[in-house]
Parts: structure tokens; C-alpha cells; sequence
């Protein structure tokens, strides 16, 4: 089966088919590094770690290059405030941005590139497009002439006259017309500024991306990605540049991704609603918050709340618990070949369906919930007698699983560890007495074997008031902070997620 991929540019949803047999080359526009990356960025980033990922498993060689935006004017204001280099700062809070997306499992790209690392690049295809009559010299900075370019605004499909009603010119502008944007501007003091043939300046937003992708992926490339608030003006004009430079097309697929809401607040940095990754990390595990990110289809809106994270992580501790069950009944034993009970690698069909229908992770996540269905039915209401066949089923499942991880960057911990911190969280999230707690399951396992039901059973009542459940094991008592949790967690519906 081919995958089918929403390509912005198009309109459409279409094969995705490599410019060279086996090979992508991919490029993601990375973060702006003048602050913490804040949660709407990370969403946009683990959604391309996941296509990512899934174009590997899928066999395709893939080069995945993913910028820093270490240039830029919010960095220079953010310098002037704390009165530090805007250079330093901004390699600052790139360590910080590599610390924060470790966290969070985001493979590193292949290539990082920073634009103060490019500048010969950059002038390369300024001057380029200078010699091709698209660009123009005001004052010290040049610009790119949008007149001169006619397929300008095929990507967001903008009306050009509305546009020019609604444009306007920044102070100190020096442009011909209001859409045309600069390509570098001259350098003003305190500023970072490189020698050009236009004399000191820095380039403008845009043409870093057209320089580096140039550099790593070549001038036509397979996918260029980015959060849906880039297609205008960054990636209009990112295309514009390529291709008036090159002559040749520039990405052949262009692909989006949705907002992130705040409590329906649309997620802007102008409104205030910054959630920082590392804040949302501090208060939820990593993998929850991918769960969350990929239980909605990435191109569409997705609301972030405190509900929506304890949702997602309740889920895993499901998916986990699971696993530690399947485990507990395999325990380490590979059941030989024969027969299995049902169609247990349907569900390994049904998430590589759901992947190739334009990266659709949350119906992949659909997939994952059968799998741990099947499971818990094996185990708990086993449908068959012959244990062999409820052995070999599970460990068909289990090894699904392993597959499935890999791709979606979940359920890659050993299930005792996992559950262990989450446990950890929600005793200190719920101010649980853990010394009381073990205290009264000890004399309740004391009273047990004492044959004293009636003592035991008040001590049960009582952990119940303190918010802990006891499950009674083979090897022992073991206690949980209460779950109003499992089952009752909506699954996320694969179809209802699906857009076209
Ligand atoms: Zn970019």
C-alpha cells in the first residue's frame, strides 16, 4: 500500500512518491531559540518525529533536517533586554531546546543547522537572485520583488490584491512595493551583523530555510513541514526565493500542522498563553504527553487542559499495567510456532492502514488499544482453553507492540519502571501519607493471616478513605493511589479523527 499524504500545496491528498527511488529528504522549519519551546511547537515536533520514524519503518532511507532559528529580531530584543549577546543567548536556549525535545523522545535530526553558521550560503542565493532580476538594493538591505515572481502565493493561496489592500510597511522599511520582503537588512547598532556584498547586515527571516535546505536536502526536496501559522508569509516566501533562484520546483510536498488550543485559546505567544514544554514535563510523563499529541490527527486543532494530560496518562498506565501483565503470563518464554487464537496481527495491518492514510496516529492509537483489548481478554476471560494457543496469541500481540513503539515513540519504558514514577506522581500530586499507607496494609496483611476478617476489613476501609486501592496479589499486597481511571478513559476513535 502507498502512503497518501495531505499535501498543502495541491490542496490534495496525494501518493507520496520519492524523487529518488527509497530515499526523502525531509525538512521541519525548527524553533526560534529566544526563549523555552513552548508546547504548540513541541506538538508540531513530535509530529514529525512520528512521520519520521514511520517513513524509516516504512524502509525509506530518510534525511531529516530540522533548523534553529538563531538570527532573528525577537532574539535581538530578548538580548537587549537581559543585556546579554544575541549570539550567546540564542545558543543558550539551543541546548536548552536539545534538552527539552530529549526529554519529550524526539529523535535528533540528522542534520541541526543554525543560520549564524550559514551566512555564505545566504549570500550565495541573495546575489543569486539579484543576478536573476528578482531582487532589488534599498538603503543597505535587499529585497525580494513579489511583482517579478508570478506563482507568488500558490502555497497559502492568497488573494494578491487583498494582500497588497491589506500590507503594510515597517518602520524603516526601505521597500518598492508592500509585499516585497526583505532578504537582508542593514546592520543597525548592537545587532549581528556579517560583511555582504550590500555592505554590514543580517539576513531576513526567510532565506535561511531556502539556504539550508538547499545545502543538505538540494534544491528540489521531497517534504518541507512546519505548524499551520508558517504557510504565510514564511513558506510563501521560502518557495518564492527557491524556486525564482533555481528555476526548478522546490518542495514537492508541503505538509501542516494544526494549532494547539489552550483551553480554546488560539496558542500565541502575542496572547500570553505560553505553556513551556518543560513546565507541562514537570507535571506529566513524556510519553502521556505524545499519547496526547498523537490522539488527533496532527492537521487538525487539538485542545491542551490539565484533564486532557491526566486523560493521557491514565491511558498509558492502562497500556503499562497491561504490559506487565503479558509479561507476568509469558515471562520471558518464547511460545514456539503453532496455532494462535483469532487474527492477533490484524491489528499490526490496521496501524500501518492508519499510518498510510496521511500520518493518522490517532487511528494507529486505535490499533494499540485492540491490541491491548485482545490482551486483557487473553488474560482475564481467556476465550480458549488450550493455554499454548493463549500464549502464543499474546506473544504475537507483545511483539506488535515492540514494532508499534518504535514508531510512535510510546510504551518504550519496561512497564515496572513506568508504572513505579507514575505511582511516585500521583502520591505527591495527591499528598499521599505513603509511610501511613504502608502501615495499614501491613497490619491488614498481619490481621489476614491472623484469620481477623473484621480487623482487615476496616483497615481496607480506611486506605479507601485515603485514596488507595489494594489489589491482592500472589506475591503480596500491592497498593495504588485510587484510579477513577482505565476503562472508563474514552478510546480515541480512529475514524472520527480521520479528515480528508
Ligand atoms: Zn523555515
Amino acid at each position: 500500500m502507498p502512503i497518501r499524504v495531505f499535501n498543502t500545496l495541491s490542496g490534495q491528498k496525494e501518493e507520496l512518491v520519492p524523487l529518488e527511488a527509497g530515499k526523502l529528504g525531509i525538512y521541519v522549519c525548527g524553533p526560534t531559540v529566544y526563549s523555552f519551546v513552548h508546547i504548540g511547537n513541541a506538538r508540531t515536533f513530535t509530529s514529525f518525529d512520528v512521520v519520521v520514524r514511520y517513513l524509516r519503518y516504512r524502509g525509506y532511507q530518510v534525511k531529516y533536517v530540522r533548523n534553529f532559528t538563531d538570527v532573528d529580531d525577537k532574539i535581538i530584543n530578548a538580548a537587549r533586554e537581559s543585556g546579554e549577546d544575541p549570539i550567546a543567548l540564542a545558543a543558550r536556549y539551543v541546548e536548552e531546546f536539545r534538552r527539552d525535545a530529549s526529554a519529550l523522545h524526539l529523535l535528533e535530526p540528522d542534520v541541526s543547522p543554525k543560520v549564524s553558521e550559514h551566512i555564505p550560503e545566504i549570500l550565495r542565493l541573495i546575489r543569486r537572485l539579484e543576478e536573476r532580476g528578482v531582487a532589488y538594493r534599498s538603503d543597505g538591505d535587499v529585497y525580494f520583488a513579489v511583482g517579478k515572481y508570478s506563482p507568488y502565493a500558490k502555497l497559502s493561496k492568497r488573494n494578491l490584491e487583498d494582500m497588497k489592500a491589506g500590507a503594510r510597511v515597517e518602520v524603516g522599511e526601505q521597500k518598492r512595493e508592500p509585499l516585497d520582503f526583505a532578504l537582508w537588512k542593514a546592520a543597525k547598532p548592537g545587532e549581528p551583523a556579517w560583511e555582504g556584498p550590500w555592505g554590514k547586515g543580517r539576513p531576513g527571516w526567510h532565506i535561511e530555510c531556502s539556504a539550508m535546505s538547499a545545502r543538505y536536502l538540494g534544491e528540489s526536496f521531497d517534504i518541507h513541514g512546519g505548524g499551520l501559522d508558517l504557510i504565510f508569509p514564511h513558506h510563501e516566501n521560502e518557495l518564492a526565493q527557491s524556486e525564482a533562484a533555481s528555476g526548478k520546483p522546490f518542495a514537492k510536498v508541503w505538509m501542516h500542522c494544526g494549532f494547539l488550543d489552550l483551553e480554546g485559546a488560539k496558542m500565541s505567544k502575542s496572547l500570553g498563553n505560553v505553556v513551556r514544554l518543560r513546565d507541562a514535563l514537570s507535571r506529566v510523563d513524556a510519553e502521556a504527553l505524545r499519547y496526547f499529541f498523537l490522539s488527533t490527527h496532527y492537521r487538525n486543532p487539538l485542545s491542551f487542559g490539565d484533564k486532557s494530560l491526566s486523560d493521557a496518562e491514565a491511558r498509558m498506565e492502562y497500556f503499562y499495567e497491561t504490559l506487565r501483565k503479558i509479561d507476568a503470563r509469558l515471562k520471558g518464554k518464547e511460545p514456539g510456532p503453532g496455532p494462535v487464537h483469532g487474527e492477533p496481527q490484524k491489528f499490526l495491518s490496521d496501524f500501518e492502514a492508519a499510518m498510510d492514510d496521511d500520518f493518522n496516529a490517532a487511528g494507529a492509537l486505535a490499533a494499540v488499544s485492540g491490541i491491548f483489548a485482545a490482551a486483557n481478554e487473553l488474560i482475564d476471560r481467556p476465550p480458549v482453553k488450550d493455554k499454548a494457543v493463549v500464549e502464543r496469541t499474546l506473544s504475537v500481540l507483545r511483539e506488535q507492540v515492540r514494532r508499534i513503539s518504535r514508531v510512535l515513540g510510546l510504551l518504550e519504558d519496561a512497564p515496572e519502571a513506568w508504572l513505579a514514577r507514575r505511582k511516585e506522581r500521583l502520591v505527591k500530586e495527591r499528598g499521599i501519607d505513603r509511610g501511613r499507607v504502608e502501615a495499614l496494609v501491613k497490619a491488614r496483611d498481619d490481621a489476614r493471616r491472623a484469620k481477623d476478617f473484621a480487623t482487615a476489613d476496616r483497615l481496607r476501609a480506611e486506605l479507601k478513605e485515603l485514596q488507595v486501592e489494594i489489589m491482592d496479589t500472589p506475591s503480596g499486597t500491592v497498593w495504588w493511589p485510587a484510579r477513577e481511571i482505565s476503562d472508563s478513559v474514552p478510546v480515541t476513535d480512529g475514524l472520527s479523527a480521520r479528515i480528508s
